[in-house]
C-alpha cells in the first residue's frame, strides 16, 4: 500500500516497524460538546484505513485519545456550574454513541489525558534532564531551538517562524508569556489557576499542555516509533510539529514513520468549525440522514481532498447507497440460502478483477472515491446478469459486495429488520396522500407500521420529518 506521507510530501510504500503489524495513533476530539461532522471525517477516514489494513491481514493497534482537560472544557464546566470531569465524561459518552452510529469501531485503546498524568510528568522530567525544557514560575517550556529538526513536518523554517513571532513581543507581555527564553518555546506543563483542575508535580500544582498528551499516550500504547500518526490537516502545525519535537527529543528515536492528514470538511467553502459557528453536529445530521449515508458521503472523496458538505452531495450519496442496497437485496433473494462456492468461472473471474481493482484503489493512498466506483461496477454487473445468474453466482456476488462494502464500514444489506430510506419515504408519501383524502385510519396505520420498524415521524411546518430510533 502507498501512503502520502506529510513528512516527505510523497506517496511511499507502507513498511511497518514490525512486519504484519500496524500501530496507528489518531488525535481525537476535545470533549466539551457534541462532535460536529467535521470531527467525524478523520474518525471515518482512519477507521476505514484500519479496516482496510485488517482486511489485508495486518494486526492493527489503533489508538485514539480523548482530550479531557482543556480550557474549553473548563469554561463549559464553569458555565454549567459543574465539575469539568462531568463535562468530559458526558461528551465522551456522547461521542462514542455518535461513533457507533457512524460504524466507527472503538479503538483498541481510547486513552484519556487525565488518566495518564504520571507518564506525562515523567516525559517532562526527561526533557528537562536532557536540556530540552526549563521551568519558569511553575510553567515548563520546551526549548524549541534545542531540537534542530523543528519544522520538518510542516516544512517551516525556524528563522521565518522566529521573525513572525518578533512582532508579537507586546502580545507575549500581555499574556504573561514574556518569561519564555524564546518566543518559539511552547508549554509542556502549565500552573494551576484558581478553580481549575490540577495535579501535583515537581513544578507545583498544574496540568499538562495539549501537545504533550499525545506524545505520551501514543508512546505508552503503541511504542517509541509509531507506524502511522494521523489527524486533520489543521493539526500539522503546531500540534504535530510539537509532538515530534517532544517525542524525538525525549526518546531519541523517530516518532512516527508516516504522517497522514485529512482535508477539511467545508461548508460554503469554509472549514466547518465550532469557532466559526458553521457546523452541524453528528447528532442533528443523523436525524435527517441515515448515518450510513453520512459515512458513504465522507468516503466519496479521497481523504486528502477538501469535501464540501452540501445537501445535493449527501442526496447523491444516499442514491448511491440505495443502489447498493437494492442490488444486495436482489442478490440475496436470488441466492436463496445457497453459498457461492459453485459460482461459474465467468462470475469468479469478474469478481477477482473487481476485488483487484478495489484493492488497487485502496492501495493508492486510500482512494475510497475510486474504490466506491469499483463497487458500482459490481452493482452494474449484478444488474446486467440479473436474469441469467444462477443462485451460486448471486451468492458469490453478494459475498464480494458485502466484504468490500464492509471494508468501507458500509452494510451492503441494510440492517436486518431495517428499512431502506426510499421505502420509508414512499410510505410517508402514501401517508400524506391518505391524510389529504382524510383517510386518517390509513395514515395512522402507516405511522404505527413505521414506528414498529423503529422509524419515528415528526410533523413539522416544513413537512414530515423522520428519524430512526
Ligand atoms: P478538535 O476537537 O478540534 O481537536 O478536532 C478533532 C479532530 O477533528 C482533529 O483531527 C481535527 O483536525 C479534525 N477536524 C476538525 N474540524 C474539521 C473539519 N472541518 N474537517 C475535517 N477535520 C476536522
Ligand atoms: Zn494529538
Amino acid at each position: 500500500m502507498k501512503i502520502f506521507n506529510t513528512l516527505t510530501r510523497r506517496k511511499e510504500e507502507f513498511k511497518p516497524v514490525t512486519p504484519g503489524k500496524a500501530g496507528i495513533y489518531v488525535c481525537g476530539p476535545t470533549v466539551y460538546d457534541f462532535i460536529h461532522i467535521g470531527n467525524a471525517r478523520p474518525m471515518i477516514v482512519f477507521d476505514t484505513l484500519r479496516r482496510y489494513l485488517e482486511y489485508r491481514g495486518y494486526e492493527v493497534n489503533y489508538v485514539s485519545n480523548f482530550t479531557d482537560v482543556d480550557d474549553k472544557i473548563i469554561r463549559r464546566a464553569n458555565e454549567e456550574g459543574v465539575d469539568s470531569l462531568e463535562i468530559s465524561e458526558r461528551y465522551i459518552k456522547e461521542c462514542k454513541q455518535d461513533m457507533e452510529a457512524l460504524n466507527v469501531r472503538p479503538a483498541t485503546t481510547h486513552p484519556q489525558a487525565t488518566k495518564e498524568i504520571p507518564d506525562m510528568i515523567d516525559m517532562v522530567k526527561t526533557l528537562i534532564e536532557k536540556g530540552h525544557a526549563y521551568c519558569v514560575n511553575g510553567t515548563v517550556y520546551f526549548r524549541t531551538r534545542s531540537f534542530p529538526d523543528y519544522g520538518k513536518l510542516s516544512h517551516k523554517n525556524i528563522d521565518d517562524l522566529e521573525s513572525g513571532h518578533r512582532d508579537e513581543a507586546h502580545q507575549l507581555k500581555v499574556s504573561g508569556e514574556d518569561e519564555k527564553e524564546d518566543p518559539l518555546d511552547f508549554v509542556l506543563w502549565k500552573p494551576m489557576k484558581p478553580g481549575e483542575p490540577f495535579w501535583e508535580s515537581p513544578w507545583g500544582k498544574g496540568r499538562p499542555g495539549w501537545h504533550l498528551e499525545c506524545s505520551v499516550m501514543s508512546k505508552k500504547y503503541i511504542g517509541g516509533t509509531l507506524d502511522i500518526h494521523a489527524g486533520g490537516e489543521d493539526l500539522i502545525f503546531p500540534h504535530h510539529e510539537n509532538e515530534i519535537a517532544q517525542s524525538e527529543a525525549a526518546n531519541g528515536t523517530t516518532f512516527s514513520n508516516y504522517w497522514m492528514h485529512n482535508g477539511f470538511l467545508k461548508i460554503d467553502n469554509e472549514k466547518m468549525s465550532k469557532s466559526l459557528g458553521n457546523f452541524f453536529t453528528v447528532r442533528e445530521i443523523c436525524e435527517k440522514y441515515d448515518p450510513q449515508v453520512i459515512r458513504f458521503f465522507m468516503l466519496s472523496a479521497q481523504y486528502r481532498s477538501p469535501l464540501n458538505f452540501a445537501d445535493t452531495l449527501v442526496e447523491a450519496a444516499k442514491n448511491g447507497l440505495d443502489r447498493i442496497h437494492n442490488a444486495a437485496r436482489d442478490l440475496s433473494d436470488k441466492a436463496a440460502g445457497v453459498d457461492g462456492t459453485g459460482a461459474s468461472a465467468e462470475t469468479r473471474e469478474q469478481l477477482e478483477s473487481i476485488i483487484k481493482r478495489f484493492d488497487d484503489a485502496m492501495d493508492d493512498d486510500l482512494n475510497t472515491a475510486d474504490a466506491i466506483s469499483v463497487l458500482f461496477e459490481l452493482v452494474k454487473y449484478a444488474n446486467q446478469t440479473r436474469e441469467t445468474a444462477a443462485p451460486q453466482d448471486a451468492a458469490a456476488m453478494l459475498d464480494t459486495l458485502s466484504t468490500l462494502a464492509d471494508v468501507l464500514g458500509i452494510h451492503a444489506l441494510p440492517e436486518e429488520d431495517g428499512m431502506l430510506d426510499s421505502d420509508i419515504e414512499a410510505l410517508i408519501e402514501e401517508r400524506n396522500a391518505a391524510r389529504k383524502e382524510k383517510n386518517f385510519a390509513r395514515a395512522d396505520e402507516i405511522r404505527n407500521l413505521l414506528e414498529q420498524k423503529g422509524i419515528l415521524l415528526k410533523d413539522t411546518r416544513e413537512g414530515v420529518k423522520w428519524q430512526r430510533i
